[in-house]
């Protein structure tokens, strides 16, 4: 073990070495920078990076705290005081985030160390990265492809050990999908588990922050340190936040697994079906019972999902009008010329158009016809899956239909790349948790092996059975271990 090794560890083991004295905060933050500095060029995962700041935290760490001295790289949507704070759009392109969010401050009360914001599609729309207004981040397995979005810098820096652990934010998919694509750990929280407080809004009553990082376990531990009921999010829950860490081991007997048959249709990939079979005998030799259930809905998710996300999308970014935050457009002829120009110059494509297509569906005349039946349509959605939950306490599905695609594939084609959430949104639509982990490697849709996610979903609150399964299978499988080569 050198110092060159320490950015590719997982949290857990750095833990260990940082209480032991092996190594210091200090060292880690250098040797971590050092790793970003030298890849940064070919992944381009992060937006900024505040080096003096994060030697400074390093040196008054106290690592016998639960995160002591353990950087934490975050999603730029995610306020971290005195940071930039850009959404990787032009309109924030000189914001910085004037408090912490609730999951920073709690980060920072565990010891972590917040270093360096991550890349993002603009306002956490898409689900390749591209949609950034600054630049693309490259798939650390294929520096052609994309590494999944909105997280895709998040995901991309675990992946590429440019990144100890991170945080995102999912709305529709936006931790699972990418941490699916890069090969690593990606937990979407029960809606209200994770305070909201200090996230930039997209879709309030989707949205939640999550882990991205190396293994179940650290994604517990990062869980465990951001959960619980905030007085700033009057959507957070006010329930006990169970000991997920000390409750991770588990015997998988008796547990019964349900495959959504919906979510095995034509469409997916051949390798990421074979994948899934697998995994899906894996479970059954730890003792685990595969069950086939139904969600009738499923073919619905994801046009009530562009439907509601878009609307409450359009009501949130109102804000970004150049007088109470973002950038302004130069020598306004009037105040309607302000807004306009302002809001031209600011957004990009993807985010003109959710704009756009939000304020059609809430517009008189429509809102029965769109944003009504959607909210109705996510009631069923919700009730298939508290049906099905009756009968499992579990379910799995492929996290995406294929493997990462090529960079600009899918960038002129909105509506295939809204499929990339095919599985992933209707955990969103009725607030349950979810988990992508890595299950196999497709080796037929590149030269290089491109990594395939497996995603179990339980119920509301659920999160300490979903980490038990997740960490039963990581256990038994070593998908997690491999990392890319990075040779272009
Ligand atoms: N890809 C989805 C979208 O574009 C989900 C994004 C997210 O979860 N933030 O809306």
């Amino acid at each position: 073990m050198t110092l060159r090794d320490l950015p590719g560890l997982t949290m857990t083991a750095l833990q260990e070495l940082l209480r032991s004295r092996a190594v210091s905060p200090r060292e880690v933050i250098t040797a971590l920078h050092e790793r970003i500095e030298g890849i940064e060029p070919k992944i381009g995962a992060y937006l900024s990076l505040d080096l003096q700041s994060a030697l400074s935290a390093a040196d008054a760490a106290d690592v016998n705290l639960p995160l002591g001295g353990i950087p934490i790289a975050v999603k730029d949507t995610i306020s971290v005081r005195g940071q930039p704070l850009t959404c990787a759009s032009n309109i924030l392109r000189n914001h910085r985030a004037l408090y912490d969010a609730t999951a920073v401050v709690r980060l920072k009360a565990a010891g972590a160390i917040p270093f360096g914001k991550t890349n993002m599609d603009e306002f956490a729309m898409g689900s390749s990265t591209e949609n950034s207004s600054v630049k693309p981040t490259r798939n650390p397995w294929d520096l052609e492809r994309v590494p999944g979005g909105s997280s895709g810098g998040s995901a991309a820096a675990v992946a590429a050990g440019a990144a100890i652990g991170s945080l995102g934010s999912d709305t529709g998919g936006s931790i699972r999908q990418p941490a699916a694509l890069c090969g690593v750990v990606g937990l979407k929280p029960s809606y209200g588990r994770v305070s909201r407080y200090g996230l930039v809004a997209f879709a309030s009553s989707l949205d939640q922050i999550g882990p991205l990082t190396k293994s179940v376990q650290d994604a517990a531990l990062l869980l465990q340190v951001t959960a619980g009921v905030d007085p700033q999010d009057s959507t957070s829950l006010d329930e006990p936040v169970p000991d997920y860490l000390s409750r991770l081991e588990s015997d998988l007997h008796g547990v019964r697994i349900g495959l959504p048959k919906e979510y095995f249709r034509a469409g997916i990939d051949p390798e990421v079906k074979a994948a899934l079979a697998t995994a899906g005998a894996h479970f059954e030799s730890l003792g685990a019972e595969l069950v086939e259930v139904s969600l009738p809905h499923t073919d619905y998710a994801i046009d009530a999902y562009y439907i509601i996300a878009t609307a409450e999308a359009s009501a949130n970014l109102a804000r970004f009008d150049g007088v109470r935050y973002g950038s302004r457009a130069e020598n306004p002829a009037n105040l309607l010329d302000h807004y306009g120009r302002t809001r031209e110059q600011g957004f990009g494509p993807e985010v003109k158009r959710r704009i756009i297509l939000g304020t059609y569906v809430l517009s008189s005349g429509y809102y029965d016809a769109f944003y009504l039946r959607a909210q109705k349509v996510r009631t069923l959605i919700r009730r298939d899956f508290a049906r099905v939950f009756e009968n499992v306490d579990a379910l799995i599905s492929p996290t995406t239909p294929e493997p990462a695609f090529k960079i600009g594939e899918r960038s002129a084609d909105p509506l295939r790349m809204y499929l990339a959430d095919i599985f992933t949104n209707a955990a969103n639509l009725a607030g349950i948790c979810g988990i992508s982990i890595p299950c196999g490697f497709a080796e037929n849709a590149s030269a290089k092996p491109l990594p395939i996610g497996l995603q179990i979903l339980c119920p509301a609150l659920g999160e300490t059975r979903l980490l038990q399964i997740a960490h039963a299978y990581e256990q038994a499988t070593d998908w997690h271990r491999r990392r890319p080569t990075l040779t272009s």
